[in-house]
């Protein structure tokens, strides 16, 4: 087949299969070469801590598809091949077989870039100890709970308060380990209000999760495994630590090869998601984002963009002409029994931003009074000046991580908060108050 007939994707987790799936189905003729650099493809990385903590059992239940799935569909997806080198010029990729240690060229028509994203290494002493790991991939999740089943470790650190960093002290506590949180900044949830973030450390402590705030880490210690963590001037005893302290983007391959970086440092892409170079998409976590709120770039890596990215990208390779719009910033997370969930901005993100804003809190029964098992929802409102609804959040025990998606569908339309308080949702008491707790948010915020 022709080169120009070829689509060679780099990467082959959400952003890059999406890409070559959609390609398939919008070009039939195309050929289709994903490369991944580790032994897996399509798979759900956010399911990593529910693997370790033993919620799903079998690594093979977050795998979508395999590579011989993606073969029966027309798509060779190659595993343990990492891009070494692109040539825009040329349009030639250099590709490293691992397993073998052989390189080769493969020439390109259209080139999908979906290398996604890799967790934060910062430079802290100790780093190289055993027993110290990061989450991002399948290996990764691997690695982590065979050290559990080997070593039985008794304790863990947990460096950074986002969301894996909670996610996985849910998970180690939930495998009866003491578990112990270390976060820089003087909250956990750096995407959330102060406010809203403390009601999170409140379910942490009470499931008996140790949270440090203002913890910056000095250092890990240890014999060749890590025995303990200096942080503040104090130790926290550690037999494995997790370090989540951010993802950065795969930018290497794109900077060696001529690709534009945008204000945040992550791959530019236009509306097509196309690059600065012809023929070259890019997708994922390896990319910017446009902010719908604010009208400018964001660097908000999630696996709900990369798949939407990834489709978009594969379509626009394969010859069609579709677009991503941009995102408002929508993330849920499960905390124990809590829901935190989050969109738009927040209110320091707001005024960070020097928009004139207003923050609403209220807090509301999720079920009418008198239909058991309904629980409080925490309602955080963030609107500007003139009504325009610019972020919300929404912590408690059921009902944000859904709700929560009706605000996200009104600042994609870019609604006042009136407009939301005249909502038509829906009403029976198990599932809300007549009130629902979004509409009592809106109408105490227009008084
Ligand atoms: P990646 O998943 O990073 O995949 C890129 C792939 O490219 C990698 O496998 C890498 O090996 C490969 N690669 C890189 N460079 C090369 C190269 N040169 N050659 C060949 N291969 C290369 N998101 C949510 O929306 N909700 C969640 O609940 C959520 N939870 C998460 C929990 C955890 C523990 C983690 C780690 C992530 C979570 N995410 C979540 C984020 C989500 O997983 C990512 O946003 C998503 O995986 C990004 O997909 P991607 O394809 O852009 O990048």
């Amino acid at each position: 087949m022709a080169v120009s007939q070829r689509l060679v994707v780099v990467g082959g987790v959400a952003a890059g299969m999406s890409a070559a799936s959609k390609a398939r189905r919008v070009n039939p003729e195309l050929e289709i070469v994903a490369f991944e650099r580790s032994g897996y493809v399509s798979y759900g990385a956010c399911g990593l801590p529910y693997l370790i903590s033993g919620v799903v059992p079998d690594p093979r239940d977050l795998i979508a598809r395999t590579p011989e799935q993606f073969a029966r569909q027309g798509i060779e997806a190659r595993v343990h091949h990492e891009v070494v080198a692109m040539d825009a010029a040329a349009k030639t990729v250099t590709v490293r077989d691992l397993e073998r240690g052989e390189e080769f060229t493969l020439g390109y028509g259209v080139l999908v870039l979906a290398a996604g994203g890799t967790p934060a290494r910062p430079p802290i002493p100790g780093m190289e100890l055993g027993g110290i790991f990061t989450l991002r991939t399948v290996e990764d999740g691997l690695a982590i709970r065979e050290f559990l089943a080997r070593e039985r470790p008794r304790r863990a650190v947990i460096v950074g308060g986002g969301y894996i960093g909670l996610e996985m002290a849910e998970a180690f506590h939930r495998l009866g380990l003491e578990t112990a949180v270390l976060e820089m900044l003087p909250q956990v949830l750096p995407n959330f209000d102060a406010d809203m973030a403390g009601l999170v450390v409140e379910e942490l402590e009470r499931q008996g999760v140790a949270i440090f705030t203002e913890h910056p880490v000095e250092g890990f210690e240890g014999d060749g495994r890590v025995r303990q963590v200096a942080a503040a001037g104090q130790t926290f005893p550690a037999d494995i630590a997790l370090l989540a302290v951010g993802v950065r983007p795969n930018i290497t391959l794109a900077r060696e090869a001529g690709i534009a970086l945008g204000p945040t440092g992550a791959v530019a892409v236009d509306d097509h998601l196309r690059t600065n170079l012809p023929d070259v998409y890019a997708a994922g976590d390896v990319a910017e984002v446009k902010h719908l709120v604010t009208g400018k770039p964001a660097y908000i890596p999630l696996g709900t963009t990369a798949n939407k990215q990834g489709r978009v990208a594969g379509e626009n390779a394969a010859g069609g002409d579709a677009t991503f719009r941009g995102v408002v910033g929508t993330a849920v997370v499960k905390i124990f029994d809590l829901e935190a969930a989050r969109t738009g901005l927040t209110e320091r993100e707001a005024r960070e931003q020097g928009y004139d804003v207003r923050a609403i809190k209220i807090q509301h029964g999720t079920r009418a009074h008198y239909y058991p098992g309904g629980s409080p929802l925490h309602v955080k409102l963030i609107v500007e000046g003139n009504g325009r609804l610019l972020g919300a959040q929404m912590i408690g025990r059921e009902g944000a991580a859904k709700r929560i998606d009706v605000i996200a569908a009104a600042l994609q339309a870019g609604w006042t908060v009136e407009e939301l308080s005249r909502l038509d949702l829906s009403y029976a008491p198990p599932f809300s108050p007549v009130w629902d707790p979004i509409l009592v948010a809106a109408n105490v915020a227009l008084r």
